[in-house]
């Protein structure tokens, strides 16, 4: 550690410091994103088609561009109490391993007993289902931290929870769906025989293992078709994006007491939100033309929605039932293969991120997995946490970044999410020790293909 900078391991806020409102980063937006179309009429959704599928309280966060500061709930408050603050972390061991001037700092998002920062927007889901007198929730989960986290949350509020899981995930990792089966959740691999969409699903694809799409058609149809239930999404929706600004307030605070402002922002982005939230405060300062950053999205070269797909109105899901969104997308129908970071296979992206990328005040980057797990383990082996191989996207930019500026002699401040822990990925670990582990990038006539299904509109 160097001897002028006496700057702690760890910061964290005190309780009574801790962030008591969100940050909506579309109040500050002069150019909002573009409105969510009714997949039918093809007009904007109003609130009351939305609230067949979300909990009130969410549509109304989820149609909200103007309030720039939302309450966060009381019960919401002390739950996050459990787990919260998240430590924002300096990576000296990292800076000394790669002899750079560079100040790395990452927000550690994996100390809580989901292992990621998805039980942010659960507790917030999970509470206002409560307070509507639901029964319970569906959703869809991939690699099974949204599920995990979302079944952690409504076993606190007393909510029943209907996992859709993505079959593949269901079959490689059977713990995180024990873990899920032990918070109380009723946990069905997709496409499953229980919805219709399903049905169809499995008699037009025999033997297909899932895509996130498809469970979300499930998991849609299954709270639509039920009384007294909604349907929660953990990523990609504005509102998810609200209760992750938790992340970036928090971090933004943190640096504010140390008196030092990062440069450089990163991210590794599935969805959008867990970028959404670490960036929503200081993007909310880029946009008021207060301070200046860089700030960087990270996505899988296997699933590059923001560098290599399409900004158009697509379906958010393979079955076409939710709202369509005007974002970056690789097709509805794009499935990507042999990416072991499952919470980054998403096909689109959140509206919000889409739309600050084409303003040009984001960039993207993407990595190819074997280069995330080189950084994975790296990271690992002197600062000791065993990152998500998700977050890891994030830690090979941050590295990349010091790099170039031990090359260029810069000093500069480099912030990055560390949005979890990996021990449930340990498979995807083993490929990567073993040396099997392959790069899969898509080429480009499977992309036009993909792009060929976008809806016209
Ligand atoms: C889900 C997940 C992500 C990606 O989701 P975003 O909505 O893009 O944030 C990243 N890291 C971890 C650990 C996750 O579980």
């Amino acid at each position: 550690m160097s001897a002028n900078d006496d700057i702690p391991y760890k910061t964290y806020l005190a309780e009574n410091e801790l962030p008591s409102e969100w940050y909506n980063i579309r109040a500050d937006m002069k150019k909002k994103p573009a409105p969510l179309l009714n997949p039918a009429t093809l007009k904007p959704v109003t609130a009351e088609e939305l609230e067949h599928v979300f909990c009130r309280e969410l549509v109304k966060q989820e149609l909200d561009e103007t309030t720039p500061f939302i309450p966060i709930p009381d019960e919401v408050q002390k739950f996050y109490r459990m787990f919260r603050p998240s430590p924002l972390i300096r990576a000296y061991f990292l800076e000394r391993a790669l002899g750079t001037p560079a100040k790395i700092y990452d927000k550690f998002e994996g100390n809580n007993p989901s292992g990621s920062h998805k039980l942010n927007s659960a507790v917030a889901q999970a509470y206002y289902a409560k307070a509507q007198g639901l029964r319970g929730v569906t959703t869809e989960t991939g690699a099974g931290q949204w599920g995990t986290a979302l079944s952690m949350a409504c076993a606190f509020f007393g909510l029943d929870c209907q996992v859709y899981m993505v079959k593949c995930s269901y079959e490689q990792k059977p713990f995180r769906r024990e873990v899920m089966r032990t918070y109380g959740a009723d946990v069905t691999p997709s496409p499953s025989m229980k919805t219709n969409v399903g049905r169809a699903i499995n008699e037009a694809h025999p033997g297909t293992t899932g895509s996130l799409g498809c469970a979300i058609s499930e998991a849609v149809e299954a709270a639509v078709s039920q009384d007294g239930y909604r349907y929660v999404l953990g990523s990609v929706l504005a509102q998810v994006l609200l209760h992750q600004s938790i992340i970036g307030l928090e971090a933004k605070s943190a640096f504010d007491k140390l008196g030092v402002k990062p440069d450089i922002i990163i991210g590794c982005a599935g969805g959008g939100s867990n970028l959404g939230g670490l960036i929503a405060p200081f993007m909310g300062e880029k946009l008021r033309g207060e301070a200046d950053y860089r700030f960087i999205a990270v996505e899988p070269a296997s699933c590059p929605s923001l560098t290599r797909g399409r900004y158009a109105y697509d379906f958010c899901d393979t079955g076409r039932v939710c709202p369509l969104q005007k974002m970056y997308t690789l097709g509805h129908d794009f499935i990507p293969s042999a990416n072991h970071a499952g919470g980054l296979r998403y096909h689109g992206m959140s509206a919000t991120l889409s739309e600050l990328y084409d303003q040009g005040l984001m960039e993207a980057r993407s990595v190819e997995q074997t280069s995330v797990f080189a950084a994975a383990e790296q990271f690992a082996r002197v600062e000791g946490i065993l990152p998500a191989p998700e977050s890891s996207h994030a830690i090979r930019v941050a590295i990349d970044e010091a790099l170039r500026c031990k090359r260029e002699g810069k000093e500069e401040t480099i912030l990055f999410g560390l949005t979890g822990t990996g021990y449930f990925d340990m498979v995807a670990y083993q490929k990567y020790n073993d040396g099997s582990m392959c790069d899969y990038i898509p080429n480009d006539a499977e992309l036009e293909a993909s792009f060929a299904k976008l809806p016209r509109c």
